[in-house]
């Protein structure tokens, strides 16, 4: 049988089509959005053993067919710059400008941001980005991981986790690069981490395998075959603009290198690589005064700052154990035993 030329035009030009455009609604939560949308929305945290959560999500789908992207920030809910950066990307981003669909969560936290509250979910006093992929049963830190797993992670094919220097780190902007052993996930994260363009990148070879034990957001995408990629800046409560712009900017060239965005992204070239990170943490509870700022390279050996009883002795001094560069160093006099001082990050060679 001979097929009509009109009604083979039409089919083809009909398969054409479907090709260049996103057809069924996308929902994240409550926030659903039909191609060419932006809808907001929560996801709904259940209560259980403590009060339940409603985390904020917004879903920007563009009407032509692309990645998913999942940027999410505020698991420290006063890491205020990397949360201000994604207010910035979720009303600069218009569905008409992109190809994919966005997923953005700006303050996993809320409780930390509410009651600036560094470092932990005050409802808990977990630390919202070591308790990954969660569980329904266990405390509002563990509900909140596994909705974000099933909701985020499992919808997404790529992820960009957002941190900085909370509100006692003084911390030099730089990103994280997971390096898994499979060739392809490893070339798609490092395409983001150098298109992000944050010139120091702590380069990780040790983070857990199984799925179900990933604690970390990014690597729970990871150890599901998402790429990703985790980033810091800001630092000590502040939203410089220069800190919420280089995160912005860095998520844009990011969707720009997974073609969501026109444009070319312009990797960073030769970034510094840290091959390890040494944590120094205080022996004693007194007044800390640091001697050196954030982003300073040091000897091995140097002092980086003392700790002084509440009369003034000195009481200890805090040295550096490796030659590196000092990725945060505390912002804030008040010190107790076993905080962290600083974060001295080792030079690799790449
Ligand atoms: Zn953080």
């Amino acid at each position: 049988m001979r097929i009509p030329r009109s009604i083979l035009f039409a089919a083809i030009l009909m398969i054409a089509t479907s090709l260049h455009a996103q057809t069924a609604n996308f929902s994240v939560g409550t926030a659903t959005a039909a191609p060419g949308q932006k809808a907001t929305g929560y996801l709904e945290v259940p209560a259980g053993v403590d009060p339940g959560t409603n985390i904020p999500v917004v879903v920007i789908r563009g009407s032509r067919p692309g990645p998913v992207l999942a940027l999410v920030s505020g698991a420290h809910g006063t890491e205020y710059a990397s949360i201000i950066a994604l207010e910035k990307v979720i009303q600069t981003v218009k569905p008409e400008d992109i190809a994919g669909t966005l997923i953005v969560v700006p303050l996993v936290n809320l409780a930390s941001f509410e009651k600036k509250v560094p470092h932990v979910n005050p409802v808990d006093g977990k630390s919202m980005n070591r308790f990954y992929p969660g569980k329904l049963d266990g405390t509002q830190t563990d509900r909140a991981s596994y909705v974000i797993t099933k909701e985020v992670v499992e919808k997404c094919d790529y992820l960009i986790d957002l941190h900085g220097g909370d509100l006692d780190e003084d911390l030099r902007p730089y990103s994280y690069w997971s390096k898994t052993g499979n060739a392809q996930l490893d070339a798609a994260s490092r395409g983001m981490v150098l298109a992000f363009g944050l010139d120091h990148i702590i380069l990780t070879t040790d983070r857990p395998t199984d799925p179900n034990a990933s604690r970390y957001l990014d690597n729970t995408s990871t150890t599901r075959g998402k790429p990703s990629i985790a980033v810091e800046a800001g630092h000590a409560g502040t939203t410089e603009p220069q800190d919420v712009q280089a995160l912005a900017d860095g998520c844009l060239n990011v969707m720009r290198y997974l073609k969501m965005l026109r444009g070319t992204a312009t990797p960073i070239e030769h970034p510094v690589w840290i091959g390890k990170v040494d944590s120094v943490t205080s022996d004693r509870e007194g007044i800390f005064y640091p001697l050196v700022a954030r982003g300073t390279y040091v000897q091995q050996g140097m002092k980086i700052g003392y700790v002084t009883d509440y009369f003034g002795n000195t009481i200890w001094e805090a040295h550096a154990p490796a030659s590196g560069v000092v990725l945060y160093i505390c912002s804030v006099p008040s010190m107790k035993k076993d905080d962290n001082v600083a974060n001295i990050g080792e030079i690799a060679t790449q």
